[in-house]
């Protein structure tokens, strides 16, 4: 398989996620010259999970720290407790003194966790603004992943960009479910934290949520509005790259406030070289995908041809710009510069 090779040096890569222990992500940042990553840690609507995963961020930090780097999370499955929130300050605490460089929050958040008497935790909660004001406080910034794509809550039909996703991951699918909330609630909900609290700083997964269909409008006037948010571009280049015009001027205008990102994930040790070695040439291909969109003008397959049967269009930025996103942006943030 055909892999572009980037014409930038350095890279930080913002948004991983490792489920499995082992450092194999290291061999694929060799590849692709991806100097750091930081790894996300999840689980926040299960203590088991977020305790497992949160040992196995913070382990690979440690083990390497000149090339990687993780975000702790919170739980949010006691939050009826009394002592919920004094107990999740302390693990942000310990995560900070952990060397942790910021607080990752998950689509759980607004979409399927759940409080005690069976309710939905609104992303807007007032219980958790303690935790947001904490985070700035200890000046770790807040990766935030709010909804999913709009067209997860339509019908799945031929008029559906991702009907061959939701086949599947039926899981997704939201149309029809009764008691769920509405996309547009879900990011009016988002942005009443942002507002809530301008002196700790978010970075939006995802191009902030609005890279989905292609509103890509969305995202400057998102930017515009909120001076303590940033955004992350990973896995969008599908979207965007159908509309190459007005992502290349969005990277342009807000090149200091876009960092890269891949939302690789990590899930088996693989035991022998062989296998990690498939492993690093599939999401090699992956990545290169993403450089080639940044870096050229080419139509260019999608990342994920089998769920995704359309071409897109890169977006050629000027070196200075991809410097900012590939690397700078992302150094400032989590080296507190
Ligand atoms: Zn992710």
């Amino acid at each position: 398989m055909e892999i572009y090779k980037s014409r930038i040096a350095e890279k930080i890569d913002i948004h991983t996620h490792v489920f499995a222990d082992t450092d194999c992500i290291l061999h694929l940042m060799d590849r692709h010259s991806v100097e750091r990553s930081v790894v996300l840690v999840m689980g926040m609507d299960s203590p088991d999970a977020l305790e497992y995963n949160e040992s196995i961020c913070l382990k690979l930090a440690r083990a390497h720290p000149d090339r990687l780097a993780a975000m702790v999370t919170f739980d949010l499955s006691r939050i009826d407790e009394p002592t919920h929130c004094a107990s999740e300050i302390e693990r942000l605490e310990r995560g900070k003194e952990a060397g942790a460089v910021g607080v990752k929050v998950a689509k759980e958040l607004g979409l399927f966790a759940r409080d005690a008497a069976g309710d939905l935790i609104e992303v807007d909660d007032p219980r958790l603004d303690p935790i947001w004001n904490k985070a700035g406080e200890l000046k770790l910034p807040v990766l935030i992943h709010i909804a999913d794509p709009p067209a997860y809550w339509r019908p799945v039909d031929e008029n559906n960009p991702w009907r061959r996703l939701l086949g599947d991951m039926p899981g997704w699918i939201y149309h029809g479910r009764e008691n769920f909330p509405g996309f547009e609630d879900l990011m009016r909900r988002r942005d009443s934290i942002l507002r809530k609290h301008p002196d700790t700083t978010f970075i939006g997964a995802h191009l902030g949520s609005l890279a989905w269909d292609m509103d890509v409008k969305g995202v400057a006037a998102l930017l515009d509005e909120f001076p303590n948010l940033y955004v992350d571009a990973s896995a969008v280049v599908d979207q965007v790259g159908r509309h190459p015009e007005d992502t290349r001027e969005l990277f342009i205008k807000y090149a200091d406030r876009i960092m890269h990102g891949t939302d690789l994930i990590v899930m088996s040790v693989w035991e022998t070289d062989a296998e990690i070695a498939r492993w690093v040439d599939e999401m090699g291909h992956y990545n290169s995908t993403i450089f080639r969109f940044y870096e050229t003008s080419d139509t260019i397959p999608t990342t994920h041809q089998e769920q995704r049967q359309w071409e897109i269009t890169g977006i050629n930025l000027p070196d200075d710009v991809l410097q900012k996103i590939y690397y700078e942006n992302a150094d400032k943030m989590i080296n507190n510069k």
